[in-house]
Formats: structure tokens, sequence, C-alpha cells
């Protein structure tokens, strides 16, 4: 048998997948970004940047008030963070519960598609836009910063 007698090529591995690297890269910003959020309080540090739609409005954006929720919930105060900015507390976990459907459904080998796929952008900036329009509204000032 002239197959038996050839040898046999070496086994190439796939490459790290992009997706993999991009993974790693995003959660070692993350977490860099805790770390900074952690020790640093932004209600008394002023590098961090300043809500450019607040400046010019006066009113406030989805994600005014999103670093000291970040810090208030890094520090264990979750009703402070809830006042901050409750889509801030609250999107985490959804995207939480997002990542443990994505995974199962890898682990049994099931199509899953991307992970935030474009019909989701729509339901996204809809709950953001009437988050919006609510901390604003004095009736709901209790989600104002
Ligand atoms: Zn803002």
């Amino acid at each position: 048998m002239r197959a038996e007698s050839q040898p046999m090529p070496p086994k190439i591995s796939a490459p790290p997948s992009l997706t993999a690297f991009a993974v790693i890269v995003a959660g070692a910003a993350f977490a860099s970004a805790g770390a900074v959020v952690y020790f640093f309080n932004p209600s008394t540090h002023g590098f961090y940047p300043i809500c450019l739609f607040h400046a010019l409005t006066g009113w406030n954006c989805p994600g005014c008030g999103g670093t000291r929720a970040v810090y208030a919930l890094l520090h264990g105060h979750f009703s402070l963070a809830l006042k901050d900015n409750a889509l801030v507390v609250l999107l985490p976990p959804a995207a939480a519960l997002r990542g443990v459907w994505f995974a199962t459904k890898r682990i049994l080998h099931r199509p899953v598609g991307q992970f935030f796929p474009a019909k989701f952008l729509w339901p996204l900036l809809a709950v953001a836009v009437i988050f919006m329009v609510m901390r604003n509204v004095p009736v709901f000032a209790f989600l104002s910063p």
C-alpha cells in the first residue's frame, strides 16, 4: 500500500480566532476601566469626561450618572447605583443572560448567529430614549442622577 509508506503531513491547527482575541481585549479594557472607576470616585475626581449632551441642554442623557453608578456598584451600594443610573445597572444582567443563552447554544452545538444582532438595536434605542425622556420629567425625578 502506497498510502501507508508515505509520511503523514503535519497537522496544522487553526489559528486563534479573531473573536477570541477581541473578547480578550474587550475583557482587559473593561477590567482596566473598572479598576480606574473603583479606585477613583467620579464624584471627587475631575478627570472623567463630562456629558456633552447634559452640558449643552441641561437634560440627562441615558448615560448620565453611569460612571457614578458603576462606582456605586463596584462598592456594593446597589440602591445608590440604581438612583445614579438604573439603565447602566440593569443592562449588564440582561447582557449576561444573553451571554448564558449564547454559550448554552454553542455548547449544545446549535446555530447561534450573532451575539448582538442588528434587530436588537431598535428595541435598545427605544428603551434608551424612553429612559431619557422619563428621567427628565419631574414625575420621574427619582430616575435622574
Ligand atoms: Zn449624559
